[in-house]
């Protein structure tokens, strides 16, 4: 916003025409300078000559999941391709921290469940005829420079930083394509795709400012997700305007972490888990975990009394993601009793505790699954 009030300025423009742009490609999401009408034409024609353009990224594939999930590849202006996935439902029960839904099995949270369609009056916008609970998971890198063993996205090493305006473009082009309109309906936005979020901080905070002012996604409905960039953490924890942080733990003790995150050796648990105890939390909110149960490795009963130990005294949620299985990977799925025990053992302990439901595993959209698959038939956006 400010960029472009001052783009204006700079071409002896008043301010307004700032706003006007803004409101044009984020509210309105004009995809050519030519046609924003609220600009005089001579505007148009002269910021077209310097050069400048409004483009959106274009959806080069579409996936479509037998649970409703899409996956869609996003194509960017130098050709690279990122991949956003769309997923349609919610978890069944709004508990009041948006991001949250339309990704697990609830469990044991009872009072805070909000009947749906029913939401206490007098705050915010009115609830929309059909009430959205959709999520978009939005990738902030091409590909990913962390090498979790267990993660597909790992498979293709890091080719670059997305810039704000491709992050947000990413939500901008699939909100179209579901014909999804916010702030009147609502969307949760996962910063959980391909790339690690924390290691292109600032285009992603920005990207976050732009989907708050532009797009009219509150930050509340916003959950980033980091491999555990300790520095960031702390940076995070000092911005005014920020989404919730989760933080993908999946190993119990610095051993265990350390084989199938390589980034422990880095940051190891107890600095990591400094930085998430001194994280300041407001008012009713949670820190998230994630915890990945891969077979034999991180699911045995003892882990699970680690995590409680590891977390005993915060104000917590784990969420549990089974491993979304893949030929390039030596690791297997553990059996959903397994998972169940598991889970038994953190909630016996006084734990918030659910298992992520996979989405769009046929279609390898599921956590970890993102690596530009598109040798599988492909649905024309
Ligand atoms: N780089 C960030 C954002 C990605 S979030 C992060 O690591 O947090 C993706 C989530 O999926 C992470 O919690 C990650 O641990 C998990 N994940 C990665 N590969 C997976 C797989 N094969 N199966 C299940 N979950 C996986």
């Amino acid at each position: 916003m400010q960029e472009l009030t001052s783009l204006a300025l700079e071409s002896g423009q008043p301010a307004y025409r700032g706003q006007q742009l803004f409101d044009a490609i984020y509210r309105q999401r004009i995809e050519r300078l030519d046609q924003i009408s609220t600009l005089p034409l001579e505007y148009r024609t002269r910021l077209a000559e310097e050069g400048w353009r409004v483009s959106l990224p274009g959806l080069a594939g579409k996936f479509v999941s037998s649970d409703g999930t899409v996956r869609y590849l996003v194509k960017l202006v130098d050709g690279e391709t990122v991949e956003t996935v769309w997923m349609p439902e919610g978890d069944g029960g709004e508990r009041g921290d948006g991001s949250e839904a339309g990704d697990e099995i609830e469990a044991g949270e009872s009072q805070e469940h909000v009947v749906e369609g029913f939401r206490p009056a007098g705050r915010g916008q009115a609830p929309s005829p059909r009430l959205h609970r959709a999520t978009i998971c939005v990738s902030s890198q091409v590909g990913c420079a962390v090498n979790c063993k267990f993660c597909f996205t790992a498979l293709l090493g890091v080719k670059r930083n997305l810039d704000a305006g491709e992050i947000v473009g990413q939500i901008v082009a699939v909100l179209r394509d579901q014909g999804v309109n916010p702030p009147s309906q609502r969307v949760n936005i996962v910063f959980m795709g391909m790339g690690e979020p924390f290691l292109n901080y600032d285009n992603f905070m920005k990207s976050v400012r732009l989907l708050v002012e532009g797009v009219g996604i509150p930050e509340s409905r916003m959950t980033v997700s980091t491999a555990g960039i300790v520095p960031r953490i702390y940076d995070f924890g000092r911005e005014a305007v920020r989404p919730k942080l989760a933080i993908s733990l999946n190993g119990s003790n610095d051993t265990l972490r350390g084989d199938v995150m390589p980034l422990n050796r880095k940051w190891n648990l107890a600095e990591l888990m400094k930085a998430a105890r001194e994280f300041p939390l407001r008012t009713r909110e949670k820190m998230t975990f994630e915890y990945v149960l891969i077979e034999g490795v991180t699911d045995a009963p003892e882990n699970a009394r680690e995590l409680v130990e590891l977390v005993r005294g915060m104000r917590v949620r784990i969420n549990l993601i089974a491993l979304n299985p893949g030929t390039e990977l030596p690791y297997r799925t553990p059996a959903e009793e397994r998972v169940r025990a598991f889970r038994e053992i953190l909630v016996a302990s006084g734990i918030l505790a659910f298992v992520r439901r996979p989405r769009g595993r046929d279609i390898f959209a599921a956590c970890g699954q993102l690596k530009r698959t598109v040798e599988i038939a492909s649905v024309s956006p």
